[in-house]
């Protein structure tokens, strides 16, 4: 048998679960990582006894082997077990959610929640007198789903801070993926306080994708950090990949998890025309977190908190202690937070420094009615490639690429989040990496790029 050399490129959940998967089958990869870091958009910074989780990752996931591979992955008494719950701030109040509607009534006030009730109430009536099957913009779906003015309270500015978009772009398939309606009954409640427990590393998610670059290597798998891959030939037959300072690495397959318009874009011969320029109109949106220390322990019983409002900077919230006492230091009694700032393409907060995020952490710190004079710390975290950017014509143009790198490149595996300019988790990320190795073992096993594609798939939370 030919001798088999896999390059893999990124050492996020995909890249790192390929690498076991091939390990496990008797194949010793290579693995190239941009950054000086594993884990990806999963990774945990740390600053001393500090640790920060940029996006707040549950581990969740449908899938059985997934559930499993973790689990076998850090010892059972590294998971912590984090009942969810999310709150959104609106006018001063923390409502819980999914909106629960005693929430909306009685914490709103009888008046906000008396118009909110009509406001529903009218956009039922227009409901049941609509002539069309659904609804195919967020903005109108919500609408329909909540009435105009709870829409208008919870949801339009949260779209606009975080999907940085008009919610008329937005499609409702995104929203049914992604939203829960309003529960009414007692029952809604106990699900809130009782149903969403999920899994989390005790010092981050980092810490399981640092366990397992520690398990690869064991087992004499190399993960070189700060190797980013810049080019990439392919002669029919074997890949070179080359890195910074001409250093070069062939291969008898590449397992790409490096954004897909970018690996379109570094290989060579050069791909048609088109297909570079469908390649180089997929773009991204980045987050910077800033985590701040207060030495004053506030009781914020949420994990999440969104902040729609536009006076907040920060599109979102993360409650560090709540998801585990182990992202900070042992015995320290005081609120770490995590502000989320959202950045479209070519957006100006992305190059602002340390010091301007500071001031605005402050700001926000302000509004929100907590004191930035009891700041001990402020940590920023930058994450460029965090989010695919969706719509469909974009969507068009990655079946194109997928089918053309596929007719031509039967050995290169686009698989992750960013390596298939989709909007996934890291279940899904590593579920790709599972079935592109199958492929690369000639199995028929499920095709990698149908991984993440149910139509309805309820995560209850409100993700950005
Ligand atoms: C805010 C936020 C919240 C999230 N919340 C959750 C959650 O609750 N639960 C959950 O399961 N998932 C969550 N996710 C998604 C999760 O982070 C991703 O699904 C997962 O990290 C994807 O793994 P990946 O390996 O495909 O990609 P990535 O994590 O992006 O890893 C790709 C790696 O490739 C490297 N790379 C890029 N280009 C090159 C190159 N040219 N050469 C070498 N290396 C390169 C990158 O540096 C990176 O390390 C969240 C993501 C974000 C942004």
């Amino acid at each position: 048998m030919a001798p088999r050399y896999p390059i893999i490129i990124g050492a996020g959940p995909a890249g790192l679960t390929a690498a076991l998967e091939l390990t496990r089958r008797g194949v010793t990869p290579r693995i190239y990582e941009a950054s000086d870091t594993v884990g990806g958009l999963a990774r945990t910074p740390s600053d001393g006894d500090w640790r920060i989780d940029p996006g707040g990752h549950r581990f969740f996931t449908r899938s059985e082997e997934i559930s499993d591979l973790w689990r076998s992955l850090l010892p059972a008494d590294q998971w912590v077990a984090v009942p969810r719950s999310s709150a959104m701030l609106v006018d001063g109040h923390l409502v819980r959610y999914p909106l629960i509607g005693r929430d909306l009534i009685r914490q709103m006030g009888i008046r906000s929640g008396a118009r909110g009730l009509s406001s529903l109430a009218w956009s039922r009536v227009r409901r049941r007198v609509r002539l069309t099957d659904r609804l195919d913009n967020f903005r109108d779906w919500g609408v329909e789903e909540f009435g105009r003015y709870w829409y208008q309270m919870f949801f339009d500015g949260y779209v606009r801070k975080t999907w940085l978009t008009e919610p008329r772009e937005l499609s409702s398939d995104w929203a049914l993926q992604r939203i829960k309606p309003i529960g009414w009954r007692r029952r809604a409640e106990r699900a809130f306080l009782e149903q969403d427990v999920f899994r989390y590393p005790r010092r981050g998610p980092g810490q399981l994708w640092e366990a397992v670059a520690a398990q690869l290597a064991q087992a004499g798998v190399v993960t070189a950090v700060n190797s980013p891959v810049e080019t990439l030939h392919y002669d029919g037959q074997t890949w070179t990949a080359g890195l910074a300072g001409a250093q070069t690495v062939i291969g008898d397959a590449v397992f790409s998890s490096m954004p897909l318009g970018q690996l379109v874009g570094a290989l060579d011969p050069q791909p048609p025309k088109y297909i570079r320029s469908v390649a180089a109109s997929l773009k991204h949106r980045s987050l910077i977190t800033v985590a701040v220390a207060l030495s004053k322990a506030y009781d914020i019983p949420y994990n999440w908190v969104y902040t729609p409002a536009p006076g907040v900077h920060a599109g979102r919230v993360q409650n560090y202690r709540r998801w585990s006492e182990g992202l900070t230091p042992d015995g320290w009694n005081g609120t770490f937070l995590g502000f989320e700032y959202f950045i479209g393409p070519g957006g100006a907060l992305w190059d602002a420094g340390d010091e301007h995020l500071t001031a605005l952490v402050t700001e926000d710190l302000r509004t929100l009615g907590l004191n930035p004079a009891t700041i001990e710390k402020v940590m920023v975290v930058r994450s460029k490639y965090a989010y695919p950017i969706h719509d469909p014509t974009r969507d068009r143009g990655v079946v194109r690429l997928r089918d053309y790198l596929r007719a031509h490149y039967p050995s290169l595996h686009p698989m992750g989040r960013n390596g298939m300019h989709r909007y996934d988790n890291q279940d899904h990320a590593m579920l790709s990496a599972l079935h592109s190795v199958g492929r690369y073992f000639g199995e028929l096993v499920t095709d990698p790029w149908h991984v993440n594609t149910e139509r309805a798939y309820h995560e209850m939370g409100l993700k950005p």
